[in-house]
């Protein structure tokens, strides 16, 4: 775990390729290699930024989480909640993201409420 105290000294911001690299093995591990947003295995997934990095995020494990490709791209530049708005106004409605609240306490409190 020294990998995690590393990365946490940093606080995510600025990281070079091989930190990024580190963080994205991190990510993947503990993650268990399934799409944090949908649930389905995804070993060829990446980590996605829980609040965009446009919109203030950083490279911090607490807003990392292990997403498919597809996910990752629907979700895009959203934040999680605009996300998860547009997916509920969507025809015929989608399920909510179980598995998002899990990473709800930690410290995107105020990114999801739904
Ligand atoms: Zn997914």
């Amino acid at each position: 775990m020294n990998i995690t105290i590393e990365i946490w000294k940093g606080n995510g911001r600025h990281l070079t390729r091989r930190s990024w690299a580190r963080v994205r093995a991190v990510i993947k591990l503990r993650d268990m290699a399934v799409c944090q947003y949908c649930g389905k295995p995804a070993n060829d997934g990446e980590p996605d930024h829980i609040l965009p990095l446009a919109q203030g995020g950083n490279d911090a494990l607490h807003n990392l989480v292990w997403s498919c490709k597809d996910c990752n791209r629907a979700k895009g530049e959203m934040t999680l909640r605009a996300w998860v708005q547009s997916m509920l106004k969507a025809e015929p409605p989608l399920p909510p993201l179980p598995k998002v609240r899990r990473y709800s306490s930690l410290d995107a409190g105020d990114v999801i409420d739904v």
